[in-house]
């Protein structure tokens, strides 16, 4: 296990910063996701971790090493990519074997840990096999297997299942987890999906041109998004962001529409963005702010139910119910929203108030 620490880490190619005084701690055996959208700087993130892209400025630590300039291969790291990587002329107990045979590992210590690498990713029955003759998933878990079999400290991996199916992808992320329980390695995981972020992770960082915009556990990360960027970067389908006011009551004001906040959350006049999770409803009752709305489109989800609704002032809003409640396109609702659980932005800076 090894911890790693990037000093306001920057990397810039020509006038682009891709990533912009970056700092960021990952503890022992962690599991730190970098989470974000195409281009905010995540997989230079990783590959200056790697070795594969210099530092431009600010210094990375592996433990108290300070390996800014140290080349990939003295660094005790393994990669794993979306591409898989596999060397295709090599059979699948090659491959897994190659990094040891580069290590110059006797030759039965290689055989045993071939087998049983093999055996904890349940590729045993396809080791003769070439990578053509594999499916994608199978493929991943042969890089997997090359990654895990010279024990590395640190396990850095990008995008790992995004060339895997639907289905695939949520077996192979619960492999991932479990194989980061049995390694008791140091996981730094690059990803755009925020489901495989929140499942995987001890702490994510969100990240946002070349920044970090919020570093916490999944659920502090969801639960007390930092800004409006976070907020709706998490959670599906997305959180209802609402621009408005604080009216002089101390509610939310936008048009027609009201909601009772927790009391003295925010000075009145103030302009604000209103943030509820559709989750975040449910059936009135006495303590709950009260919103009525119209249905317009009701999509059953098997175990809960997707609303479209429109409230006073025209605001659209999807909310999330449980599949008991009969409702149909047309109705008109009354639904009880917990003020405790809304979010609320400032509407100039998008920062949480
Ligand atoms: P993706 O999910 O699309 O891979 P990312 O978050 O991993 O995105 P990076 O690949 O780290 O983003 O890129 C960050 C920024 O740096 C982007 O603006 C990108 O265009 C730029 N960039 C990356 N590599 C280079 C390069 N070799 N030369 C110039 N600009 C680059």
């Amino acid at each position: 296990m090894a911890a790693i620490t990037c000093e306001k880490l920057t990397k810039r190619y020509g006038s682009v910063t891709a990533v912009d005084r970056l700092d960021l701690a990952i503890g022992h055996g962690e599991f730190m996701v970098l989470l974000g959208p195409s281009g905010c700087g995540k997989t230079t993130t990783l590959n200056m971790i790697a070795g594969l892209e210099e530092i431009t400025d600010g210094t990375l630590r592996f433990d108290a090493t300070d390996v800014t300039w140290q080349p990939p291969h003295k660094r005790e790291v393994a990669m794993v990519f979306q591409s898989y990587a596999l060397y295709p002329n090599k059979t699948v107990r090659e491959n897994i074997a190659f990094p040891l045979q580069l290590r110059r590992t006797p030759r039965a210590e290689v055989e045993r840990a071939v087998a049983d690498v093999s055996e904890q990713l349940e590729i045993a029955h396809l080791l003769d096999r070439h990578p053509s003759q594999l499916s994608g998933g199978q493929r991943q878990r042969v890089a997997l297997g090359r990654a895990i079999v010279r024990k590395p400290s640190v396990f850095l991996m990008d995008e790992p299942l995004s060339n895997l199916d639907a289905a695939l992808r949520l077996s192979m992320r619960s492999l991932i987890k479990h194989l980061h329980q049995r390694l008791q390695a140091t996981f730094v995981y690059v990803t755009h999906d925020q489901a495989e972020a929140m499942t995987l992770a001890d702490r994510i960082a969100v990240m946002r041109g070349g920044l970090i915009q919020q570093l916490d556990t999944p659920d502090g990360i969801y639960s007390r998004p930092a800004n409006t960027f976070v907020a709706s970067f998490l959670g599906s389908p997305p959180i209802n962001l609402v621009e408005g006011e604080i009216a002089a009551d101390g509610r939310f004001a936008r048009g027609a529409l009201r909601l009772d906040l927790p009391p003295g959350a925010v000075a009145p006049g103030r302009a604000v963005t209103l943030g509820l999770r559709p989750e975040d409803v449910a059936a009135p009752a006495p303590g709950l702010a009260s919103l009525e709305a119209r249905v317009t489109l009701v999509s059953p989800l098997g175990s809960e139910t997707l609303l479209e609704v429109v409230a006073p002032g025209d605001v659209a809003l999807t909310l999330r119910v449980p599949k008991e409640w009969r409702v149909r396109h047309g109705d008109s609702m009354t639904f009880g929203i917990d003020p405790a659980r809304l979010h609320l932005f400032d509407r100039q800076t998008e920062a949480r108030l």
